[in-house]
């Protein structure tokens, strides 16, 4: 039988495995930092209506600037970001991964690097092994923090083209403070061999969960800045596929040169939008969802465990000493979290109240069995 490492692969795919969170049929579900509730009756009667709309004139290509999309995007973005966003300073994917895809196929590449402050979002460093960019794994403090002065070192001594700043970080859950993004921004403009300064890409996928407003007020006078949302979370539309960024328009123009022509269906602009429309419903979950983190959060503590302190619409606990055996009772318990590889450290995804109960329920359960 013929293999992957049998075709004339690149290299540097060879031997390597791809993204995979296991997607397993369990009662509770808390793997993968979905929303999990449903979107409303209402909203899904929109979807089907704007659908059909879509549909009469699915025989011609989509509107390949999705102006329509983007127009509403910056809308939401000023209502809710607290800073005032333009149409042309968005853009739009098939998730944040396609943006930040698109994003390494313009400004990473080879013969490039980029660098991330691991424990990050795993799939920058796959997103630029895919583009041929090289990944540099910059460092965190011990309690997953952004460790400043290590950063603006880091950014010195490799002269990446890409930064990554991840804020809420994913699976940490940790906030990165405005004056941390800034001196990193600082520093990655000053890179040696860059006239033209490193791009910052903060990733707020998370960002309607956290405490702290959103970092979009620093893009103002900052050409090099991208901050990249998601509709697969606060949205809770996971399996949408709309991702997207805010930036100077000239970002927008040099994601333009690298994408796909019509990459975004018709069908998926017309879901955008309808979603779009309910989005103050859909806001009103999070507010939810930001409560049950919390209520997650001062339980895992109650039950003795170390929790680190959460921005996101997830939470890390430990500390374990076999964190795999930990996660596999808890399977066996019914609930499904994630095992990021961070040392002693599970994450879990907040979900209604009754799986968080499930997911509590268990962890009483796991350690009973361990200290016995
Ligand atoms: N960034 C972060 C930090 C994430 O956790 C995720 C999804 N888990 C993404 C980006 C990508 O999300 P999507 O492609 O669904 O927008």
């Amino acid at each position: 039988m013929t293999g992957i490492d049998d075709l004339p692969i690149r290299d540097e795919l060879r031997g390597k495995s791809p993204y995979g969170a296991p997607q397993l049929d369990v009662p509770v579900r808390l793997n993968t930092n979905e929303n999990p509730y449903p979107l409303p009756e209402a909203l899904v009667r929109r979807i089907a209506e704007r659908v059909s709309d879509a549909a009469r004139t699915l025989n011609r290509y989509p509107d390949r600037d999705a102006v329509v999309l983007r127009t509403q995007l910056a809308a939401y973005l000023t209502r809710t970001g607290g800073h005032q966003v333009g149409p042309r300073q968005v853009w739009a994917a098939n998730g944040s991964n396609e943006v930040i895809q698109q994003l390494l196929q313009a400004f990473g590449g080879p013969g490039r690097t980029a660098i991330g402050f691991d424990p990050s979002y795993s799939m920058y460093a796959l997103i630029a092994r895919g583009t041929g960019t090289g990944w540099i794994s910059g460092p965190r403090r011990p309690d997953y923090g952004i460790d400043e002065p290590a950063a603006v070192a880091a950014v010195r001594e490799h002269a990446p083209d890409v930064v990554f700043i991840c804020s809420p970080n994913n699976p940490t859950g940790t906030a990165v403070a405005p004056g941390t993004v800034t001196a990193l921004y600082d520093a990655a403009q000053e890179v040696a061999g860059h006239p033209n300064g490193a791009l910052v890409i903060v990733d707020e996928a998370y960002a309607e969960f956290s405490h702290q407003p959103s970092l979009l007020r620093l893009l103002p006078g900052r050409p090099n800045l991208v901050i990249t949302r998601t509709m697969s979370k606060a949205f809770g539309a996971a399996g949408l596929r709309v991702g997207y960024l805010a930036a100077d328009p000239a970002v927008v123009d040099a994601v333009q040169l690298v994408r796909l022509p019509y990459h975004l269906s018709a069908v998926t602009q017309a879901t955008a939008h309808a979603a779009l429309e309910f989005a103050d419903t859909l806001l009103g979950y999070v507010e939810e969802l930001k409560a049950e983190r919390d209520r997650l959060v001062s339980e895992l503590r109650a039950l003795g465990c170390e929790v680190t302190e959460s921005d996101a619409n997830f939470v890390q606990f430990g500390r374990f000493e076999d964190t795999h055996a930990v996660w596999q009772r808890l399977l066996d318990h019914g609930v499904l979290v994630r095992d990021n590889g961070v040392p002693g450290r599970l994450r879990v995804t907040t979900g209604t109240r009754q799986e968080n109960d499930a997911f509590l329920d268990a962890v009483r359960a796991v350690r009973k069995e361990i200290s016995e």
